[in-house]
């Protein structure tokens, strides 16, 4: 199953809960737009180069559409549609007046000089300029893209537009960014991890926690764990994974990698590859990297009592239902990662007003937003007897069809 098809899945399964009609299904599973464009630049051994760039505008009912842009060598339409309907229902989960879209571009951004990556993204402002803007589609950073990214989307809209910093969000601070939007999506994964071992009466202080990722997501998720007095015992990236039984040292494990560039070489008691961290014996499993991590194949090697989706679509549904039949409670990510997004709509909402907010209320804000959805969730999920992902469904799904029927087509 491919992101696709497997996003698809999740939305027919909660539709079904829902008895949603045929037509309402069809109009909130197809997306509104699709662009695909040719980016062709001069690379600096000027040899011309031509990439495939994407943005798909999957549903603007409750606002204009939001969603980061990918700079990854598996980019691909299906993938991108997939998780252009995510952002849809997440912004609606957490309750932000946005629509939900995705772009991204096929390209590994690590064989790109840096002078490269700037004229490709500019390139590729140059042929979304007239479907973005702050009223109509906002970007933000996703895999391969960060606030540097942004700062030159930024730049290069304004060529068109004129200045509009809340054309695209999670910019550098200088550039009217938000203080914490760099931080938002792990944070929010260690509040959201908190909630719901709240459930259970338990708290991160007496919990072990596997994080695979080492990223924007699952580097700040892991230090706000540890700061809170969880045990991170395994972290991982592409060089592979680390273990320690007593608990990793989160702030040398930064250090590290901000010297090399990778946790390559980092001390650890055993190094482990990234299947293994899956299969580790924790409280709390965390993959915050790729999609798709968590298939029929090893889904029954997981030992995690709860599992928090910090990617984007990391459990398939064959996964999903092996995990839920054993009993895994697991936090979808339409909710786990929505810190990112949330602070994202903060970020625009300071440079609607030309206001900045300080780190402090930006936190504060972001808590409130996430604990009330998920209050919201938890209870539907109790309600109806419905694992947790179905809830979040149905919160987001329904918020997205009431506000399309009110409307009117
Ligand atoms: N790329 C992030 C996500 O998947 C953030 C999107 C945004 O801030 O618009 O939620």
């Amino acid at each position: 199953m491919n992101a696709y098809e497997s996003a698809s899945h999740y939305f027919e399964n909660a539709a079904s809960v829902m008895d949603l009609s045929p037509n309402m299904k069809k109009l909130l599973s197809t997306p509104e737009r699709e662009v695909k464009v040719q980016v062709a630049m001069k690379m600096d051994n000027g040899e011309i180069a031509t990439f495939v760039g994407y943005r798909i505008q999957h549903n603007s009912a409750r606002g204009p559409m939001k969603g980061g842009l990918r700079f990854h060598h598996e980019v691909d339409s299906d993938e991108v549609l997939a998780l252009a309907s995510l952002m849809t229902w997440k912004t609606a989960v957490v309750d932000i007046p946005y629509g939900g879209a995705k772009g991204g571009i096929t390209v590994s951004p690590k064989t790109l000089s840096s002078n490269e990556l700037e004229l490709m993204t500019r390139r590729f402002v140059d042929e979304l300029q007239d479907v973005i803007g702050p009223d109509k589609d906002i970007p933000a950073p996703d895999m391969g893209t960060n606030s540097q990214v942004m700062a030159w989307i930024v730049n290069q809209y304004e060529r068109y537009h004129g200045f509009n910093p809340a054309c695209v969000t999670g910019k550098p601070i200088e550039l009217h960014g938000a203080d914490g939007r760099e931080e938002a999506t792990g944070r929010g994964v260690g509040l959201l991890t908190e909630a719901l071992l709240a459930k259970d009466k338990r708290n991160l202080q007496d919990t072990t926690v596997a994080i695979q990722g080492f990223g924007n997501v699952g580097s700040f998720a892991a230090s706000y764990i540890a700061e809170k007095g969880g045990k991170v015992v395994a972290i991982s990236d592409i060089s592979g994974g680390r273990f320690n039984s007593k608990g990793i040292n989160i702030s040398a494990a930064l250090e590290h990698v901000r010297q090399n560039g990778s946790l390559k070489g980092f001390e650890s008691e055993k190094d482990i590859s990234n299947d293994e961290l899956l299969a580790l014996d924790v409280d709390v499993l965390i993959p915050a990297a790729l999609g798709g991590v968590l298939k029929k194949e090893n889904a029954g090697d997981v030992r995690a009592k709860y599992l928090i989706e910090a990617a984007n679509g990391p459990v398939t549904p064959d996964a999903d239902q092996i995990l839920t039949d054993r009993g895994v409670v697991i936090l979808p990510d339409i909710l786990a990662n929505a810190g990112g997004v949330t602070v994202s709509y903060f970020e625009w909402v300071q440079n609607q007003q030309y206001f900045r907010w300080d780190l402090e209320r930006t936190r504060t804000e972001l808590k409130k937003k996430l604990t009330r959805s998920f209050e919201k969730m938890w209870d539907i999920a109790t309600e109806k007897h419905i694992p947790l992902r179905s809830a979040a469904y149905l919160m987001g799904i329904g918020r997205v069809g009431r506000a399309t029927v009110l409307a009117g087509i």
